[in-house]
């Protein structure tokens, strides 16, 4: 089934708004096995009945987001009543559910929230119990010979959503006659570049008959997304996880952190941080996440030397001898961390941000890492030159990494 999505809306393009009703939009219909051909964003004007009449000549499914607010802006009612040649009339039950909406909530209603009950002549209302706009459903005979089915949806995700789930999908399925025969399986790596799966296993997954593959790499991760029947995706992940097992973390989603944290409650086990070049990145990922507080005991954010020193106990000879940016120190850091703060595991890290203050022998990007754990430390030399930003996410990034990698050989 040829489905689009239009997103209507200036702030959009103006940019003061990210587009994430498409890539939502995206994500839910490939759970269902559909596939969206086209996306196309227009603002708000006469912008939007160009595009709908265009979308309607060439999809079996156009589905519309925004503007059906009811301000002078928001127009998508009207463009579609042009681009179809239909008109608009008041519906009852949508006026009656507007009034409703405001007696409830005690607002006064204007008289502009009226237009909101001006629906397509022929089209089916779509209840809204989240706001005041009801979404508009048009079937493919309104469109005469194009036969297309046009989806008019609120603007606002905590409307648009639910009515996309209640609403727009089984409506979708029903026109497409897709029984949900792809499925779609997301396997997260960490630790490992998208050209080590090129190499490592893109031709064996390629053998795989009705697989579809697909990459999206960021920084210090990859997700592997495999569309195809259930047997062809076991096919596929069976391949993945033998080759990167040791790098995978898991297919629910979950962000390195949550998997951190999860890993370290289900073992009953703490975490301190000894951070230096990352200024507190690790302990604020690990508390975005909910149930840190059981896990996280100590963040010391150790800038200076007298810092290093005076909180966690590294001794000047090594700081003097070795440097701040060594295995030597952060060795010293994970275990100060860990002893000053009683937690079971204690991960540091000490590096060159830059652009500055980089050597011959230490250039910028330099990092070292260490990861105290009970039964004793290791540490780690990397070198990663990035912008400032990037280097401390992609630090931030191989830190919680060692804490999960020392989480799970913990016992094992
Ligand atoms: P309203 O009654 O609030 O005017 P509406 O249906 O007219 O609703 P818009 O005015 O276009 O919708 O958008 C309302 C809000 O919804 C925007 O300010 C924005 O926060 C959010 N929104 C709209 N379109 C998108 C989009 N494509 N991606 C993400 N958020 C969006």
């Amino acid at each position: 089934m040829k489905i689009e999505i239009l997103n209507t809306g200036s702030e959009l393009l103006l940019g003061s708004t990210a587009n994430t009703h498409g890539t939502w939009m995206g994500q839910e219909l490939a759970k269902m096995g559909l596939r969206v051909q086209r996306q196309t964003t227009v603002p708000d004007g006469v912008a939007i009945e160009e595009a709908l009449a265009e979308c309607i000549s060439r999809s079996e499914a156009v589905l519309v987001t925004g503007g059906l607010g009811p301000t002078s802006d928001d127009i998508t009612r009207e463009a579609a009543a042009k681009a179809l040649d239909v008109e608009l009339m008041v519906d009852e039950g949508a006026k009656r559910s507007l009034y409703e909406f405001f007696e409830k909530r005690k607002y006064p209603m204007v008289k502009a929230n009226l237009r909101q009950a001006e629906v397509l002549v022929g089209a089916d209302v779509i209840p809204n119990p989240n706001g005041t706009a009801p979404g508009i459903y048009t079937p493919p005979r309104l469109s005469g010979s194009a036969n297309c089915a046009l989806f008019l949806l609120p603007g606002p995700p905590r409307e648009l959503y639910p009515m996309f789930h209640a609403e727009v999908a089984p409506r979708l399925k029903a026109l497409s006659g897709v029984e949900t025969i792809s499925e779609v399986s997301e396997l997260r790596f960490v630790g490992i570049g998208e050209s080590s799966f090129h190499e490592g296993i893109d031709e064996k997954l390629a053998e795989i008959e009705g697989l579809e593959v697909g990459y999206c790499a960021r920084l210090g991760e990859v997700d592997l997304r495999l569309i195809g029947s259930p047997e062809a995706i076991l096919a596929g992940r069976t391949i993945a996880e033998s080759a990167f097992s040791d790098f995978l973390i898991g297919d629910e989603g979950f962000s390195l952190e949550e998997v951190v944290v999860r890993m370290l409650t289900e073992k009953g086990t703490t975490l301190a941080t000894a951070e230096s070049c990352t200024g507190g990145l690790i302990a604020s990922r690990v508390t975005d996440v909910s149930g840190a507080s059981a896990v996280l005991t100590h963040g010391f954010v150790t800038y200076s030397n007298e810092a290093k020193h005076q909180l966690i106990g590294v001794q000047e000879e090594t700081l003097r001898r070795h440097g701040a940016v060594s295995e030597e120190v952060a060795r010293e850091m994970a275990l100060g961390a860990q002893r000053v703060s009683g937690a079971n595991f204690a991960i540091s890290v000490t590096g060159i941000a830059g652009p500055t203050g980089g050597t011959e022998e230490k250039p910028v990007g330099t990092v070292c890492f260490g990861i105290a754990t009970p039964t004793g430390v290791e540490t780690f030399l990397e070198c990663h030159p990035r912008s400032r930003a990037d280097f401390k996410q992609q630090s931030s990034h191989r830190a919680l990494d060692l804490v999960r990698r020392a989480v799970r050989d913990l016992n094992s």
